[in-house]
């Protein structure tokens, strides 16, 4: 394997995708270095620190404990050596308008089963028989679509997409799924949230994504202690000890390409520097569009326009003097009209009128996050990607959803409580990202747009160049970039095998 010892990679970024990959391919034996441009490692997951608070700017949910595991283990590394996990208990509370009142949901089945009983009449059996089902396609998902590179038709529809047929339900949708499993409008809605985390209207998720019922309501949702930040750090420190170079605050502006192979890259600094191999974890419309020319590219400007993205997000980090008692760690209050709702966040370019918001509060878990007695929160209202908006808009967006906490999640006094705020939207993800129109996730999980239909992990036209992140395979979140990790690993090893790494 001597050949593959002498090889330098470059990889551009190092969010999820970027450091994963690191970590793998330099505990290979290749030479690698990433080239990030912001300050820190992490990509959309970092951390910042004002006033005795410290804030993850992004991902708050540590869902697939499974999926870190394995990846920690293939690397011959052990989980626990580099934070401790919560299971959150309960996981998520859900806050209704029009009742206004809450509810509590576990990763425990008995737990759950009384809830939904007594909401509706029967449901507790129903769900039971639902997670079974979407347990069983969680380990198919896993072992055979998951971890795998895609490269023609029969990729996708192979020998257990034909058995498995009608019960993997790939052309149906997710509402429709749940529409005709529970009958409650709440239970719904909980049952189909989990759709918003994959960048997707239940309307058009595909059955398939089931799966995710089962992360949430039997895997769990936990919390590594001092904050998520701690997962990318520990990969990162990883990709460090097994030989990675990392330059932060390091711009790419061209990638170097002759006679169709990868040469190298650009930096911003005009700095030529050169590899055998090129993989972007950046915004692929930014890395096809902006550091290769669309000439080069696979997919050109007219194909972004037709794709459906995932929603941007106004964020507000608060910070504040008091407790809200009525909150837990994860906090839901969904739009009374759902439909309503996901059309505005998808369709159009206007603030949701009823917006849905989720509240996080890692404050009520973990005492390191904020001062003592006093409340860090991370407040996320979904909105369309692409949203345009001046200071003063902006302001008025978030005040209003301030009102709307304060009145329906039992926040009373939160105003007059804010010693500390930042608000952060789609010119932010841009800015921070180059992330297309601002989304907060990339491309939204449609079923014309995962799978073989999303792009591909591997440039067609130019020699050398991968791609790992959130918009190729398998997709947006922090496990699923892990994933992609795994996936352009096999294919610069030629690994063919459709199950997760067991070694390097
Ligand atoms: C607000 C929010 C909440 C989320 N919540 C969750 C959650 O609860 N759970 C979950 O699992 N996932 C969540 N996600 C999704 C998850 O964070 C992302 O899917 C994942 O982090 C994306 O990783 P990535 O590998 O695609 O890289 P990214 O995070 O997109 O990082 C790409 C990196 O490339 C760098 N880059 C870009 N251009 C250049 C250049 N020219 N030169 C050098 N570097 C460059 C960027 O600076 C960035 O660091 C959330 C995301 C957001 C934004």
């Amino acid at each position: 394997m001597s050949h593959i010892k002498k090889q330098k990679v470059i990889i551009i970024g190092a969010g999820f995708g970027g450091i994963s990959l690191a970590a793998l391919l330099s505990k290979k034996g290749f030479e690698v270095h990433i080239y990030e441009k912001n300050e820190q490692v992490g990509g959309r997951a970092r951390i910042f620190s004002e006033q005795g608070y410290t804030f993850d700017m992004g991902p708050s949910w540590y869902m697939m404990p499974d999926v870190f595991e394995d990846f920690f283990s293939v690397l011959g590394e052990n989980i626990q050596d580099y934070f401790t996990l919560t299971r959150l208990s309960p996981s998520y509370r859900v806050f209704l308008k029009s009742e206004n009142c809450h509810y509590d949901f576990f990763s425990d089945r008995k737990k759950n089963g009384e809830l939904f009983e007594s909401i509706e009449p029967g449901s507790a059996q129903k769900l039971f028989d639902y997670l079974d089902e979407s347990a069983r396609q969680y380990q198919i998902a896993k072992k055979e679509f998951m971890y795998k590179n895609y490269d023609s038709i029969f990729d996708f529809f192979n020998k257990r997409v034909m058995q498995e047929g009608r019960k993997l339900e790939i052309f149906n949708t997710m509402k429709k799924i749940i529409g005709r499993t529970f009958k409650s409008e709440l239970l719904q809605k909980v049952m189909q949230f989990q759709m918003v985390l994959l960048g997707t209207a239940p309307k058009d998720a595909p059955g398939i994504y089931r799966l995710m019922n089962h992360v949430d309501f039997d895997l769990g949702v936990w919390y590594p202690n001092k904050g998520i930040y701690e997962l990318p750090r520990a990969i990162a420190s990883i990709a460090e000890k097994n030989g990675t170079t990392i330059h932060l605050n390091s711009p790419i502006k061209k990638i170097i390409v002759k006679d169709k192979k990868v040469l190298g890259v650009t930096l911003e600094s005009g700095e030529d520097v050169f590899a055998d191999i090129v993989v972007s974890n950046a915004d692929m419309h930014y890395t096809e569009q902006t550091l290769l020319g669309e000439e080069l590219s696979d997919r050109k400007e007219s194909y972004w326009a037709k794709k459906k993205m995932a929603p941007s997000a106004l964020i507000m980090y608060l910070g504040t003097g008091k407790q809200f008692d009525s909150l837990s760690h994860h906090n839901l209050l969904f739009s009374e009209d759902w439909d309503l709702n996901f059309k505005q966040i998808f369709d159009t370019d206007m603030f949701p009128e009823d917006p849905s918001i989720y509240v996080c509060a890692p404050s009520k878990t973990d005492k390191t996050v904020a001062p003592e007695g006093k409340e860090n929160l991370f407040v996320l209202v979904p909105i369309a990607s692409g949203l345009t908006y001046d200071t003063e808009t902006l302001e008025k967006w978030a005040d209003n959803v301030i009102s709307i906490l304060e009145k329906n999640m039992g926040m009373t006094g939160l105003r007059e409580s804010i010693e500390y705020k930042k608000i952060y939207c789609v010119k932010d993800f841009e800015r921070d990202y180059h992330s297309y129109k601002g989304s907060a996730l990339g491309l939204a999980h449609t079923l014309t747009q995962s799978a073989l239909w999303r792009p591909n992990n591997v440039s067609k036209k130019v020699k050398g160049l991968y791609f790992v992140g959130a918009n190729t395979n398998p997709g947006i979140g922090m496990p699923i970039c892990v994933i992609s990790a795994e996936t352009v690993y096999k294919r610069i090893l030629g690994i063919t095998d459709p199950e997760p790494l067991k070694e390097i």
